[in-house]
Order: structure tokens, then C-alpha cells, then sequence
């Protein structure tokens, strides 16, 4: 017999995947020029190139069996040493290889520390809406209940008053992504360290710590000089889940880490549990060719000269039409109030143009909707017009 719950999940595909896909439908139909695909975050600028030069480098000085072969389970210790390097470089951290895991990607990781916390079948996670929609199926997986946080869509930052009302004593992990997907806005140290003060009042009165998660995969992508505060300075019981997907334009590959900092709280055993969710899920020895990159490329930053122009030219472009959006200081979204309030409808309306964009419904934020500007200059220009037609005037 097969689990509804996993047919469910196969069978429903995400609204994203099928705008997406809608999207290469359309093109042959009516020219893929007219087509206008703000749907999927892909990133659109290319590796920095001493990436595949490492990958080059690698294939040619080291024998093959190596660059194949097993790793040990939690990763290289040259790719994990270079990545607390960096990480002690920029934060002053204290990471020592020994804390760091390393991952698939984000999304792997993320279900290894949910499966690792999950100790009791009432164990909740709460997330800040906007949220990336698939910590719900993660969370479902692991075995726990995911709990949301409404929006505050004044700011966008954390509203920690109905945060509060939801933690309980069952609340294990509150999920922090910043820069934020969808919104792109960056939360600021004052959020976070007012969030830190709550966690750690709330930890007290029920006698178990409840983590921060902190999702990073867009830590890399802020514009204008923004500050992106390492979470672990502000907060001890953070668990940090990086991916290389979007700051090295590498999601196919499948490569990030976890860091459980010595300071967090049963720091050796939560690592050990992170461990053994990833090895109940088959989910170990990240790809070696991949690990050995970062070996190398740990401290490569993005050339973001090209996020940064898309993501001014829409702002400027949008805001003069009268559309209302989130700050958008990070990763590669714009979050942009739906005229008539009406998302899901409002994206029906801009897919009749052949403009693809994502309801905010699907990110816990009706009455919003997504754009990803990983696009060419020359599409946002060709957009334009359908945007000024859905909005008016
Ligand atoms: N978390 C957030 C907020 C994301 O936006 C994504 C991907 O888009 C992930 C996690 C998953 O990243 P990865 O491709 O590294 O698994």
C-alpha cells in the first residue's frame, strides 16, 4: 500500500515547479521572448570562475579513486577546516571543523536537524511567514508540528508579540530565514537579539532550549552595504544550515554544511543526533568532488553586480507604477503587495500576459506575491508593459 501522505507530496506539484513548466509550454507557443518568468530562484549569474578552476585543478592532481571515493560521512576534514576558517575570518566565530556537518544543500540539512530535535511525537517548529513553503512537508517528515508566525507586513522583520503567544512547551526550534525567501529583507541584529532574550526567558521557564535554526542560503546576497548578523554572536543555541546554491550559483550540485557551535546548549549531542538523522535518512558523504571545491573556494564571494541592477531597475520601475513592495536588501526576490489584494487571482491575471509570478498564499502571505530577478535585463524591459497593465492607470 502506498502512504497517502508520500503520494500527496508527489503527486501535488509545487505552484512554483508548474508556472515553471507552464512557462516552457508557452514559450513554444507564443515565442519565448514573450514570455515573462519570474517564477523559479534559479541563479542566473555563473559560478565565480576559480570554481571551475578548482574543478579543473582537482580532476587533473588527484587520482580518481580519491575524487570519486567515499568520504567520511560528515564531510572532508580539509572542506570542513577551510569552511571554519572563513567563518572565524569574517565573525570571529570560534567554528572548529569538529562543529561543522557537511550537507547536500540546505534543504537535507534542514531535515536532519528537524529529525534530530523531533524527540517527542508533540515536538513543534515554528516559522516566520513569509516562509520558504517546504519546511512544512520537512517538518511533517521529521515527525513534528509546524506552527506559523504571521507576517508583519509593515516591516517585514519578526513580529515577536504573536511569536510569542505560539511558543509552547513543546517548541523546539524557532526556523530564522534572513535574508528572507520571499521577502528579501534582511532581519536586523535588533530583531534578533530581541528574539534571542525571548527564546532564552521562555527556555527557562520550561527547562529545554529551544534553537534558533538559522536558514541561510542567501547569507551571501545583500545589496547597498547591508549587514547580515551572524546569528551564533547574537544567540548561543543556534544551529546554522548553509548551502552554496545561491552564493556560488552551485544548486545542482548539492553542497552546504551545518554548524552546531560549542556554546549551544547539549552542543555534542545535538551534533551527534544532526549525525544520526542524516545517517537514518541515507544522508551522508556529501558529493567528494564537490566538498573538495570548497576546499578550496570556502572564502570566493559572489559578483552580485547584476542581481544588484535587475534588482534596482524593478524596484525603481514597479514603485513608480504604484506597486508597494518589501525592502529588498537581500537574496534574489522582490515581494510585492498584489493590487486588489487578491493574490492567487492576481497571478492568474499576470499568467494571461504570460507573466509568471508566485502567490505569496503558498508562503503563509496572501494578498502578496513573489518575484525571483534571476533574469536577463532585456526580459524585465519586454515585462514592463504587463505589469503597468495589471496594475492600471
Ligand atoms: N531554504 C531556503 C529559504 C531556500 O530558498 C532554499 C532553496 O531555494 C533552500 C532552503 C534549499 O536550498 P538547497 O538548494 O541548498 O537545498
Amino acid at each position: 500500500m502506498v502512504s497517502k501522505e508520500m503520494w500527496a507530496l508527489g503527486a501535488n506539484r509545487s505552484v512554483i515547479r508548474d508556472l515553471f513548466e507552464y512557462g516552457l509550454r508557452q514559450a513554444a507557443v507564443v515565442g519565448p521572448e514573450n514570455v515573462f518568468d519570474y517564477s523559479l530562484g534559479n541563479p542566473s549569474i555563473p559560478s565565480p570562475p576559480q570554481v571551475n578552476d578548482a574543478v579543473r585543478a582537482i580532476l587533473a592532481d588527484t587520482d580518481s579513486v580519491t575524487v570519486h571515493g567515499y568520504t567520511p560521512a560528515i564531510g572532508d576534514f580539509a572542506t570542513r577546516k577551510a569552511i571554519a576558517d572563513d567563518l572565524n575570518q569574517r565573525y570571529a566565530a570560534g567554528v572548529r571543523p569538529e562543529n561543522l556537518f557537511i550537507c547536500c544543500g540546505a534543504a537535507p540539512g534542514l531535515i536532519a536537524v528537524f529529525r534530530a530535535l523531533a524527540a517527542t511525537p508533540q515536538a513543534e517548529f515554528i516559522a516566520i511567514a513569509p516562509y520558504f513553503p517546504e519546511y512544512k512537508p520537512f517538518v511533517d517528515c521529521a515527525g513534528g508540528k509546524l506552527t506559523v508566525v504571521p507576517a508583519d507586513t509593515e516591516h517585514f522583520q519578526i513580529n515577536l508579540d504573536a511569536l510569542a503567544e505560539r511558543i509552547t512547551p513543546n517548541t523546539q526550534a524557532v526556523i530564522v530565514n534572513s535574508p528572507n525567501n520571499p521577502a528579501g529583507t534582511v532581519y536586523t541584529a535588533e530583531t534578533l537579539t530581541a528574539l534571542g532574550k525571548l527564546l532564552d526567558s521562555r527556555a527557562a521557564q520550561y527547562g529545554h532550549p529551544i534553537y534558533i535554526l538559522a536558514d541561510e542560503p542567501y547569507r551571501e546576497l545583500v545589496y547597498g552595504g547591508v549587514e547580515v548578523p551572524f546569528i551564533p554572536n547574537l544567540y548561543r543555541n543556534t544551529i546554522v544550515c548553509y548551502s552554496y546554491s545561491k552564493s556560488l550559483s552551485l544548486p545542482g550540485e548539492r553542497i552546504g554544511y551545518l554548524y552546531v557551535p560549542d556554546g549551544a546548549q547539549d552542543s555534542a549531542e545535538l551534533y551527534a543526533a544532526i549525525a544520526g538523522a542524516a545517517r537514518a535518512g541515507g544522508h551522508v558523504c556529501a558529493p567528494s568532488l564537490w566538498q573538495k571545491v570548497i576546499a578550496r573556494c570556502a572564502g570566493l564571494r559572489p559578483d552580485l553586480a547584476a542581481y544588484d541592477r535587475n534588482r534596482r531597475t524593478l524596484q525603481s520601475a514597479l514603485t513608480a507604477m504604484g506597486y508597494r513592495m518589501a525592502s529588498p536588501d537581500g537574496a534574489f526576490y522582490l515581494f510585492i503587495q498584489a493590487p486588489g489584494g487578491d493574490d492567487v487571482a492576481f497571478s492568474e491575471k499576470a499568467k494571461a500576459k504570460n507573466l509568471l509570478v508566485v502567490p505569496g498564499t503558498g508562503f503563509g502571505c496572501p494578498g502578496w506575491f513573489r518575484i525571483c530577478y534571476c533574469v536577463s535585463p532585456e526580459m524585465i524591459q519586454r515585462s514592463l508593459p504587463a505589469f503597468q497593465a495589471l496594475i492600471g492607470k
